[in-house]
C-alpha cells in the first residue's frame, strides 16, 4: 500500500500560473505592497508593478514578435528583479521559459538553445558575447536576443527588455488560452536517473500545485504583514517576513521559491545577483531578513566561515535548506554558533521541485530528515534496481519504513522529458508513478530520510553534474579507450565531486602518471562549466567494470573509492 501524505487533501485549482498569481479572488496582498526589491540598489517592484510590466512584456512579444503558444524564451542571466515580469509576461503570452546556467560554455548553451528550440533569449551585457556565439551555433539571430540591466541605450538589433512592449497601443492582445494540465510552462534541464541533461517538461498545473503544496507545508508560517505567528519561533516584526533570494533563478528551487511563491504569499523578496557569504551576512541585518532558502554549502559557511561572527543575524526566524544532503551535525553547529534554525526540504526538477519539507516545529528534533510528504501526494518504496539487472525489470514494493528507492505520484510530477520518450518511460509509469532514483525510508514520525542515491547523478554543491556528459567528452580524447565518471565525497570541500576512471589505449596505457591525469582534467575543464571540473581527480585503470549488457557498474567504482 502506498504511503499517503500526512496532511489533509487540499484544493488545487486547475489554472495557469498567471491567473493563479495575479487573478485569484482571495488575494489579500495590496497592489502597492513591495514583492521584489534589489538587495543592493533597492530598486523595487510592487505587486501591481510586476503585473503591469508582465502584461507590457507579454503584449510586446505578441505585437513585435508574433509570439505563438509554445514558443520558448531562454534565460541566461544572473538574478535580477526583472526576471519575474519577463517570466510572467512570457507565460501570459502562452510561452515556455527555459533557464540556463550563465556559467555554461558556448557549446553547453547552444546545445540547450538547439534542444529546446528557443525563439528568443534574455541575457545581461556581461554574457552577451557568449550568447551571441551560442546563438550563431544554434541558428538563432541577434534580433532574438533581449537584454536585462541598466543599458537602455542599446540600439540596433539587440533590444532592451523594456522596449518589448505594445507600442502600437492596439488593445487586441489577450492572454493566450492555456490548458493548465497539458501546456508546458518551464523546460528545465536535468539528467534524471541516467544519461545526459534532458528538458524536463513542467506544466502550469505542476507549478501552481507545487506553489500551493509548499505554502501548506511551510509557507503559512511566513507572513507578509506580521499578522500570524507560529509556536515558539519569534515573530518577524513590523512589515512581516522578508526573504533573501540568494540562489540562482535558473534552477527550479530558486525559480519557484524566489520568483513564483513570493507573488502568491506576498512576502517581500530581496534579490541578490549572486551568492557571496560576506554580502549575504551584511544584507541580513540591513534588510532585517527573516527567512531564506539555501543549499548545504551555505549552511557549512554559516557553521564555519570566520566572517559570519562579525554580523548580527538574529532577525532570521528560519531557513530552509535543500538540493543536496545536509547532516544533522551541520544544523546543530549553525544553531550553536549563530542561533539560526535550519530545516530541510527535498525535491527534484521533475517534481516542480518540492516533495518533502520538514515542519518548522521539527527543525531540531527531526534534523537529518527531509520531513513530511507534501499534501495530495503518495509515495512508495521499491527494491532498488540492481545495476546488473535488466533495465526495466519490475522491482518489488517494500513495506513503509523499509529502505528502498522512492517513487512518488501527485500533481507536481512532470509531464515527461522533451523529445525523449525512452528516458520518460524509464522513470515515469503509465499510471503516474515517478521513480526518483533516491534511496531512503520513512520513520515513525512520517519523516523521510534520504540515505543514498541509486542514479548516476553527481551533485557538486547543489549543481547537477551528469557523468554521461563528461564521459562523452573524455572519450573524444584519442588515447582514451574507455572511461567512467562517478561522484566521490570530498571531505575538504564538503560536497560530492566528479572523478574520472580512465582506460588508456595501446602504448599510452603503460606508464600514466598523476601529471597525465591533471592534464586530462585540465583538457576537460576547458570544455565545461567550472562546477563540472574533475575535482575528484583522474584514476587510470585497466578496465571499467560493466554488466553483460555494457552498463557501467558505478557501485563497484564507488566502493573502491570508499576503500581508498
Ligand atoms: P535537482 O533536479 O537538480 O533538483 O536534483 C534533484 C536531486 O538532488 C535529488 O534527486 C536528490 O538526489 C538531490 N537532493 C535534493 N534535495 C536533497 C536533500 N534535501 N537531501 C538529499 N538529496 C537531495
Amino acid at each position: 500500500m502506498p504511503f499517503k501524505a500526512p496532511y489533509p487533501q487540499i484544493d488545487l485549482p486547475v489554472t495557469d500560473i498567471f491567473s493563479l498569481l495575479f487573478k485569484r479572488k482571495d488575494r489579500t496582498i495590496p497592489d502597492d505592497h513591495t514583492i521584489f526589491r534589489d538587495a543592493t540598489s533597492n530598486r523595487s517592484y510592487s505587486f501591481a508593478d510586476v503585473e503591469q510590466k508582465a502584461l507590457d512584456f507579454g503584449k510586446g512579444l505578441k505585437a513585435l514578435y508574433e509570439w505563438k503558444k509554445g514558443d520558448v524564451l531562454a534565460l541566461f542571466t544572473s538574478n535580477s528583479i526583472d526576471i519575474p515580469p519577463i517570466t510572467f509576461g512570457t507565460l501570459w503570452a502562452g510561452g515556455i521559459l527555459s533557464p540556463a546556467n550563465p556559467a555554461y560554455t558556448v557549446s553547453e548553451l547552444s546545445h540547450q538553445l538547439h534542444d529546446c528550440k528557443a525563439r528568443m533569449i534574455a541575457t545581461q551585457i556581461e554574457y552577451l558575447d557568449k550568447v551571441k556565439a551560442a546563438c550563431s551555433e544554434a541558428g538563432l539571430f541577434h534580433d532574438q536576443i533581449i537584454l536585462l540591466g541598466e543599458s537602455r541605450d542599446r540600439s540596433g538589433r539587440i533590444k532592451h527588455w523594456t522596449s518589448v512592449r505594445n507600442i502600437s497601443g492596439a488593445t487586441r492582445f489577450r492572454p493566450t488560452k492555456i490548458n493548465p494540465k497539458t501546456d508546458v510552462a518551464f523546460l528545465v534541464y536535468s539528467s534524471g536517473t541516467t544519461g545526459k541533461p534532458k528538458g524536463v517538461r513542467l506544466s502550469h498545473y505542476n507549478l501552481t500545485s507545487n506553489v500551493i503544496q509548499v505554502q501548506w507545508s511551510e509557507q503559512f508560517n511566513l507572513t507578509w504583514d506580521g499578522s500570524k505567528t507560529f509556536g515558539d519561533i519569534p515573530l518577524p516584526g513590523p512589515g512581516g517576513d522578508k526573504i533573501l533570494a540568494c540562489l540562482p533563478f535558473f534552477h527550479i528551487y530558486g525559480l519557484t521559491m524566489f520568483v513564483l511563491s513570493p507573488v502568491y504569499s506576498g512576502v517581500t523578496t530581496f534579490v541578490m545577483e549572486k551568492f557571496e557569504i560576506k554580502n549575504w551576512c551584511s544584507l541580513v541585518p540591513k534588510h532585517r531578513i527573516t527567512y531564506s532558502y539555501i543549499v548545504p554549502p551555505i549552511a557549512i559557511h554559516l557553521s564555519k566561515h570566520p566572517i559570519v561572527s562579525s554580523f548580527d543575524l538574529s532577525s532570521i526566524r528560519m531557513i530552509n535548506c535543500g538540493a543536496a544532503p545536509l547532516g544533522k551535525h551541520v544544523v546543530e553547529a549553525v544553531f550553536k554558533r549563530t542561533g539560526i534554525r535550519i530545516k530541510q526540504g527535498y525535491g527534484l526538477s521533475e517534481t516542480s521541485p518540492g516533495l518533502f519539507h520538514q515542519r518548522w516545529e521539527e527543525w531540531l528534533s527531526g534534523a537529518g530528515s527531509v520531513g513530511w510528504l507534501l499534501p495530495n501526494m503518495e509515495a512508495k518504496f521499491c527494491q532498488p534496481m540492481e545495476e546488473s539487472a535488466l533495465e526495466r525489470e519490475p522491482t518489488q514494493e517494500l513495506k513503509v519504513g523499509e529502505v528502498g528507492e522512492l517513487h512518488v505520484r501527485g500533481p507536481n510530477v512532470f509531464l515527461g522529458y522533451h523529445n525523449n520518450d525512452s528516458a520518460t518511460a524509464e522513470c515515469l509509469s503509465p499510471d503516474g508513478w515517478f521513480r526518483t532514483g533516491d534511496i531512503g525510508y520513512i520513520d515513525k514520525n512520517n519523516n523521510l530520510h534520504i540515505t543514498d542515491r541509486a542514479k548516476e547523478l553527481i551533485k557538486y554543491k547543489g549543481f547537477q553534474v551528469a557523468p554521461a556528459e563528461l564521459e562523452a567528452l573524455l572519450i573524444q580524447i584519442p588515447e582514451v579507450a574507455d572511461c567512467a565518471v562517478i561522484g566521490i565525497n570530498s571531505q575538504a570541500l564538503e560536497t560530492e565531486v566528479p572523478r574520472a576512471y580512465i582506460v588508456m589505449a595501446g602504448k599510452a596505457a603503460i606508464s600514466m602518471t598523476e601529471k597525465d591525469g591533471e592534464s586530462i582534467a585540465q583538457w576537460l575543464a576547458q570544455r565545461v562549466a567550472p562546477y563540472k571540473k574533475l575535482r575528484g581527480g583522474v584514476k587510470f585503470v585497466d578496465s571499467i567494470p560493466k554488466t553483460a549488457s555494457g552498463k557501467i557498474l558505478r557501485k563497484v567504482l564507488k566502493q573502491s573509492a570508499l576503500e581508498e
